[in-house]
């Protein structure tokens, strides 16, 4: 499947609020967004969302895991997984090449993700979707430059965001994480590769801030996690879908309802 798509739409300026009234009540929208794959766990995160109804989601990809050496092997499995993303309705976005966080140098940075339009482009051929050069996410810093929403979390990253909007680019942010949970090892607070949430309060924390509006558009959440914390593997394949469950059932308890959506819509 070829989607044709003009670079001149990447920047919309459309920034109408998320939040409508129904006949009950609330609609909230929820933009879920994986980090760092297509990687371990992006088959079972697959898994899940087409589990609980085709439910659409945003995956921010870096490229550097195609290459043999760097990203451990299993190329052909993860082809398979872009391609798996795009079949099933959701959205591939650009999370730069290398994950590298050389922020001093802009220059450099906007080149790892011209880079990785370069490497996703080269495993899709003619299914590669244009649209991928219009979403990015900065490696490891909270940024956003969308629809006249200018964030800097972090510091340093303005002038590589600057960069990405010349390019037509939207930068994306979060409005809430499901991360890992953290431990003490000796003197360093180390990921331990679980959940730090559960499903059940990950879902009220995500629809706290919906009701408090404390997210960056009203009635619009956009939620970071990791495919990587998602592992049949690790005992955590079934997460995700009941993350899901619980913010359609905890909103239906409070006389609302929730959709999901790609960034494309946000
Ligand atoms: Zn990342």
């Amino acid at each position: 499947m070829s989607i044709l798509f003009s670079a001149a739409a990447c920047r919309s300026t459309d920034g109408v609020s998320g939040t409508s009234l129904n006949s009950s009540g609330k609609t909230y929208e929820i933009y879920l967004t994986f980090d760092d794959g297509p990687w371990h766990g992006t088959d079972d995160v697959l898994r899940n969302l087409k589990g609980e109804g085709d439910v659409p989601a945003t995956f921010f990809l870096c490229g550097y895991v195609f290459n043999d050496e760097q990203g451990g092997g299993n190329v052909s499995a993860r082809r398979g997984y872009l391609r798996e993303m795009l079949g099933g309705g959701h959205l591939i976005a650009n999370h730069s090449y290398s994950h590298k966080y050389n922020y001093d140098d802009p220059s450099w940075m906007l080149a790892d993700f011209a880079a990785n339009e370069g490497a996703i482009q080269a495993q899709l051929d003619a299914e590669y979707p244009h649209e991928f050069a219009c979403f990015a996410r900065l490696p490891g810093r909270r940024a956003w430059d969308v629809d006249g929403i200018h964030v800097e979390d972090d510091g340093d990253t303005d002038p590589t965001v600057s960069l990405l909007t010349g390019r037509e680019y939207n930068v994306y942010g979060w409005d809430a994480e499901w991360e890992q949970k953290k431990e003490w090892k000796g003197c360093t607070l180390a990921a331990t590769g679980t959940l730090k949430q559960t499903p059940e309060g990950m879902a009220e924390e995500t629809l706290k801030a919906l009701r408090k509006g404390d997210t960056k558009k009203p009635g619009k959440a956009v939620v970071l996690s990791h495919d990587v914390l998602f592992r049949e593997s690790q005992g955590m394949g079934d997460k995700l879908g009941a993350y899901i469950r619980a913010l359609r059932e905890q909103a239906a308890a409070n006389n609302e309802t929730v959709t999901f959506r790609t960034l494309r819509d946000y």
